[in-house]
């Protein structure tokens, strides 16, 4: 190809998607090369929630738990075929988080993100209102709202609106090398083809140390925490529309989602890994998950329950603490080893956050682009 294009994106992943579709729309020459098919690593394992985390508000992230809440009613808004506000209910558990701890929390989860459709917090008691589904000591719970996503959906969906508008999306292309020219840079892909582009965008997700020091031969700035995370599948555990968010005593929590109308989904799991590739549920994940259901559920179930399973790696941030806390933010790594051939690393990221990454890479990447358009536009657009 002769063409020489502004971007070029490696992984077709949420945030690779966002990036392609928010970078078509300011009117630049976008290509895109995903060696799977679009949206079907880590973006199709997750829990498929765009939620604030109320979780990381234990670990002071008040940042991103503001602008993902932020983010939780803009995603509602332009697309509401694949979104759906859920009520999760946790169940106080003595010898746990405080009533007043998850209040003070509660607060701050229906207040930090602003404005917004989403109804509020509010104490329940859960006889009264959802029996028959909590054992007889979990009288008191707290029912508050996030929003259900079919993720994969969302990614295809950015990568259908950057085609409309221009980008050159190809799958089942595995990039193999990628080389800094005197300006610009030449992406190969597994097929010999070569590419032209004046930047390069490595959102590989859990790939990205592999893409910069095999691919790209550049030293890694930044250490990457791979943190395998798991589902099981049951048939339905419950009718009410509604999902958990249970407690465990080594702090962890776990959800049960409604999923497929006869489905409950249950997870997650935390397991450091080495490699990225091919995640599959471990029996001791299998156990945890079920534990943490015959303790607090009246109905009791057991492996032969399970109709399927899922796993995803995350691409985590390293900063050597607990898997649990360690930050879901992203950070960038501008590499500017050369000021005419500009790379940029994404590392880490949520798919509830894809929108406003996307956003934030154009602000990162405007001085060395020329843009017709410069102005955020992705906010208000219907996908
Ligand atoms: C278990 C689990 C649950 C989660 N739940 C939630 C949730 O409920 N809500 C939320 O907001 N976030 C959640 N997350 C986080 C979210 O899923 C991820 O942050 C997000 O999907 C990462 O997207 P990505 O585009 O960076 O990576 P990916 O989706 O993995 O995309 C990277 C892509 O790069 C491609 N690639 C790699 N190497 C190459 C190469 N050489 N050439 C071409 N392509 C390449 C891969 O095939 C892949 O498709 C969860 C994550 C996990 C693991």
């Amino acid at each position: 190809m002769n063409q020489i294009f502004d971007i070029f994106i490696i992984g077709g992943g949420i945030n690779g998607a966002g990036i392609a579709r928010d970078a078509s729309g300011r009117g630049l020459k976008v290509f895109l090369a995903e060696k799977g098919t679009v949206g079907s690593a880590t973006s199709s394992w997750s829990s498929k929630l765009i939620h604030g985390g109320l979780r990381y508000l234990e670990n002071y992230e008040f940042k991103l738990v503001r602008e993902s809440l932020k983010e939780r009613e803009v995603i509602t808004k332009i697309a509401p075929a694949i979104t759906q506000p859920l009520p999760f209910v946790i169940p106080y558990t003595k010898k746990l988080r405080s009533k007043l701890l998850i209040r003070l929390g509660l607060f701050l989860y229906d207040n930090l993100g602003g404005k917004t459709k989403i109804p509020k917090s509010s104490k329940i008691n859960l006889n009264k209102k959802y029996s028959n589904i909590l054992k007889s000591q979990f009288t008191v719970g707290f029912q508050y709202y996030d929003v259900q996503v079919d993720d994969k959906k969302l990614v295809e969906m950015n990568i259908d609106d950057a085609k409309k508008m221009g980008a050159n999306i190809v799958e089942n292309r595995k990039v193999i090398n990628a080389k800094r020219l005197e300006e610009g840079w030449e992406i190969t892909l597994d097929n010999n083809e070569t590419i032209k582009s004046k930047i390069l965008i490595n959102a590989a997700g859990p790939w990205i140390n592999e893409i910069v020091n095999n691919v790209i031969e550049v030293n890694a700035n930044k250490s990457i925490r791979l943190v395998r995370g798991s589902h099981i599948i049951t048939k339905k555990l419950y009718n009410e529309e509604i999902a958990f968010t249970l407690q465990n005593d080594d702090n962890r929590i776990v959800f049960i989602i409604p999923y497929k109308n006869e489905y409950s989904l249950i997870g997650t799991t935390e397991v450091d890994v080495n490699t990225p590739d091919n995640p599959l549920i471990s029996n001791e994940e299998k156990i945890y998950l079920i534990n943490t259901i015959n303790h607090h559920f009246i109905k009791q179930i057991s492996k032969e329950d399970i109709v399927d399973t899922y796993s995803g790696i995350r691409p985590l941030i390293e900063d050597f603490r607990d898997a649990s806390k360690v930050t879901r933010d992203y950070v960038f790594d501008l590499n500017l080893q050369d000021k005419n051939s500009p790379l940029l690393n994404i590392y880490g990221g949520k798919l509830t956050t894809y929108r406003k990454l996307s956003e934030k890479v154009m602000e990162e990447l405007n001085p060395y682009l020329s843009m017709q358009n410069t102005k955020n536009w992705t906010d208000t657009k219907p996908l």
